[in-house]
């Protein structure tokens, strides 16, 4: 591209207020404040759902790796950089998520690649929810199958989509979706998936750690498990508060990924200490069930607040709690004005979210207080009508 049209397609972005800034954070300090360009905010767009990412356990365990085995790995899996704490890791994840087996990746975005281009042919049907994020639509595109898109959380136009395909068809979905906080109908997609002897792919991101009795996510929320939903993608980026990602599923299916997946094989394996952290994480998730069920109180208690004020929200039961405007100018402006009264709260626009649908993606953390919680939700209150229509 030349230089010029560089500059007209960032002028353009910037008139259309869909120009992305970056700020600095240069401070996490605890109960949810991070210092922000010099400012102290309550951060209410993360994805910290469990108050996980700034531990002092999880941090301890990185360090503690990192003096072992140093702070980096130093090839890809398959050549000498599998280590002793993904091998554990993976064991942790497998008997979490209740599979036989997980493999480890570097990113979601990487699982999700080798999920979908090492288990949907070439040619076969690839069904999946309009929503559904980012890195299965990129994965979609890379395995060259017959991509369907349905309408968002409708498992009928998922099982209509699946009508006639040969055997062989995938159906993918996320569980909570990343940018609505509402759940994917996973009983009757998979049920759809069953009747069409599709293989149904979830992506549980947003679940995991959060939803479920035990906080193992959409499928435990559903109870559904092996063989009606075979793969299950999760990262340990958003509840876990660390970094990384995972499939689980059957023994074949992770050796076959293990096989063929390119974005597993040429790439160098993820850091031992990130997880030593991971580790750290997962157990305290599981004994400390108070952060998920502190999480999903703040969620009631925030969309108790929002019904008073007459604040239309999603249906979500995630803590990822929207609040749709529609434009994105509009969008942009209530986030400044709930930074300017110390709240971060990003403003999520196209092409992230379909045109017309600009937000505020509020998330909830178990690190928040119910003060903070209604501080919020007073300055929205007063804010919100402030913003031209
Ligand atoms: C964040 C996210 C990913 C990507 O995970 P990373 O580890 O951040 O690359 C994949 N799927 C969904 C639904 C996500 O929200």
């Amino acid at each position: 591209m030349n230089p010029a049209l560089l500059r007209a397609k960032l002028a353009q972005r910037a008139a259309q207020h869909l120009q992305r800034r970056r700020r600095t954070v240069t401070a996490i300090e605890p109960g949810g404040f991070v210092q922000v360009d010099g400012a102290r905010l309550v951060n209410f767009c993360g994805n910290d759902y469990l108050g996980l990412a700034s531990h002092p356990a999880l941090a301890q365990a990185l360090s503690q790796c990192a003096a072992r085995s140093g702070s980096g790995s130093g090839a890809s899996h398959l050549v000498t950089g599998h280590g002793l704490e993904h091998e554990r890791l993976e064991a942790d994840l497998a008997q979490f998520t209740n599979r036989p087996r997980a493999l480890l990746f570097s990113t979601g975005y990487m699982a999700n690649l080798a999920a979908i281009t090492c288990l949907a042919a070439r040619d076969s049907r690839l069904v999946m929810d309009r929503l559904c994020h980012a890195s299965l639509i990129d994965a979609a595109r890379l395995a060259g199958a017959r991509l369907r898109r349905y309408p968002h959380a409708d498992a009928a136009a998922a099982a209509a989509a699946l009508c006639g395909a040969q055997a062989g068809a995938v159906l993918v979905t996320d569980g909570v979706f990343s940018m609505d906080g509402d759940l994917a109908p996973l009983p009757q997609l998979a049920q759809a998936a069953a009747a069409a002897q599709a293989c149904l792919i979830v992506d549980d991101a947003h679940g995991l750690g959060v939803m479920g009795p035990s906080g193992r996510g959409c499928l435990e929320h559903f109870g559904l498990s092996l063989p009606s939903v075979p793969v299950l993608v999760g990262t340990l980026g958003k509840a876990f508060g660390c970094f990384g990602a995972f499939i689980a599923a059957d023994a074949d299916c992770i050796e076959w990924l293990l096989q063929s997946a390119r974005s597993y094989i040429y790439t160098t394996a993820l850091p031992q200490p990130v997880a030593a952290a991971a580790r750290a994480a997962l157990a305290l998730a599981q004994q400390e069930s108070w952060r998920r069920e502190r999480v999903l109180a703040l969620t009631a208690r925030l969309r108790a607040a929002a019904a008073q004020l007459g604040l239309p929200l999603l249906p979500s039961p995630s803590p990822i709690q929207p609040v749709v405007l529609g434009d994105a100018a509009r969008a942009v402006e209530l986030s400044e004005r709930l930074f300017a009264a110390g709240f971060w709260v990003s403003a999520i626009r196209p092409p992230t979210v379909p045109l017309g649908s600009a937000r505020l993606r509020i998330t909830l953390s178990a690190a928040h207080s119910e003060p903070q919680v209604d501080a919020l939700m007073e300055a929205l209150g007063r804010e919100l009508p402030r913003v031209a229509a």
